[in-house]
């Protein structure tokens, strides 16, 4: 599905770090690894953290969140971002996905801040739960931007913060400025470098901001919070988030070679667009006319009716020809881990779980192993033609 591409400087960086024993969450890898992402993007500030969860975490802690405060976010996404609005306490407000790029949906969050809300003493207020609405955290799935402007304007409107979960989509574009870079998304982006990534470094995070205040502030939140640098005095809560040098050692190299990595993985969606183009009932990926897509993770939705059989079932039959697939992540407001958050519509996120089927899109993958890939769908087809 998405294997760690390792080919380039990893094996002298990592050596670097042995040898020299710089290991730990000191070293030079690490300002490096901060310094090069901040340049490639175009941001002023990057901070490395310890997982992309961990930068999640900051950031929202950075934007202003409090408990019992509430943060609307994308329903169809991995269940990370959900899970640290609860770390500290606060509360998820789950809103849909558009149905053509399957990012947050921006008009079903104007009509929900519109309709479901109210502005009072200061504060945009939920109807239905009587809580504090702090941040918006739109999360842009499978390498695709989501529509940022009318989320950053409803943001301006209501006096909210945005942390955008871009995880999944370094080395994306919205309106041609890099995701993550000074002027395209929100207060703060949020990064990963988890093994299935476009680039990894074993694990890891970072924070991307234009705000000095929040990037040292995110420094000393993710290193315990000491005030001293010999006393070990602290004022308040802090952190064990700090990358390692290692880790951003392999970073570093992976990162020389990021501007290849999103080609192949363009590439790999010409071909699979191509191939399948032509499939009764399979609905290709699409990438909006404002968007460049690093199709991290190459999806489609099968329609159970016109293919023959459900996404579930595909899956299955691929399997048994040794390809791995996997459907997209069951929408969070459907999640017994958040059970009793508040939902705004979201049937569109429902019906991409039930349709969604992600296909191998490694960097590295051969391209006759794609055609077999392609191959077999179009063959699942034929076979349950009448
Ligand atoms: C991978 C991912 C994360 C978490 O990143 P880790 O580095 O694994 O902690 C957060 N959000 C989304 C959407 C992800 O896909």
């Amino acid at each position: 599905m998405a294997e760690p591409k390792i080919g380039g400087n990893e094996w002298e960086y990592v050596k670097e770090c042995l040898d020299t024993s710089w290991v730990s969450s000191a070293g030079s890898y690490v300002d490096r690894f901060e310094r090069e992402l901040a340049e490639y993007l175009g941001t002023r500030h990057a901070v490395a953290t310890s997982s992309g969860t961990a930068a999640l975490h900051i950031a929202l802690l950075l934007a202003g969140v409090e408990p019992d405060d509430e943060v609307l976010v994308s329903t169809m996404t991995f269940i990370a971002p959900a899970n640290t609005i609860r770390y500290i306490g606060a509360w998820p407000v789950f809103i849909d996905a558009e149905p053509d790029y399957w990012q947050m949906d921006p008009n079903k969050l104007a009509a929900f801040v519109e309709t479901g809300c109210r502005w009072k003493n200061g504060n945009l207020i939920n109807l239905a739960t009587g809580r504090k609405i702090k941040a918006i955290l739109p999360v842009d799935i499978l390498g695709h931007p989501c529509e940022m402007e009318p989320i950053l304007e409803i943001a301006r409107k209501w006096e909210l913060k945005v942390v955008e979960d871009a995880t999944e989509s370094l080395g994306a574009a919205y309106q041609s400025r890099m995701v993550g870079s000074k002027d395209t998304g929100g207060d703060l982006t949020c990064f990963s470098f988890n093994g299935n990534k476009i680039i990894t470094a074993g694990g890891g995070g970072m924070i991307t901001t234009g705000n000095t205040d929040w990037a040292n502030r995110a420094k000393h939140l993710t290193t315990q919070a000491r005030d001293d640098s010999i006393e070990y005095i602290h004022s308040e809560v802090g952190y064990n988030y700090r990358l390692t040098n290692i880790q951003a050692a392999l970073g570093c190299a992976q990162l020389e070679r990021i501007d290849e990595y999103v080609t192949s993985k363009r590439r790999i969606a010409n071909i699979y667009a191509e191939t399948l183009s032509e499939v009764p009932g399979i609905t290709l990926m699409n990438q909006a006319p404002w968007a460049k897509s690093t199709y991290w993770l190459y999806t489609i939705l099968v329609d159970e009716k016109k293919y023959g059989m459900d996404s579930r079932s595909l899956l299955k039959e691929l399997e048994a020809s040794s390809i791995q697939a996997r459907p997209l992540w069951q929408p969070i407001h459907l999640s017994k881990a958040h059970e009793g958050a508040y939902a705004h519509h979201c049937e569109v996120a429902e019906r991409l779980w039930r349709d969604a089927l992600s296909i191998p899109s490694s960097v590295g993958l051969d391209p006759d192993d794609q055609r077999r890939v392609s191959n077999s769908i179009n063959a699942r087809f034929q076979d349950h033609q009448p």
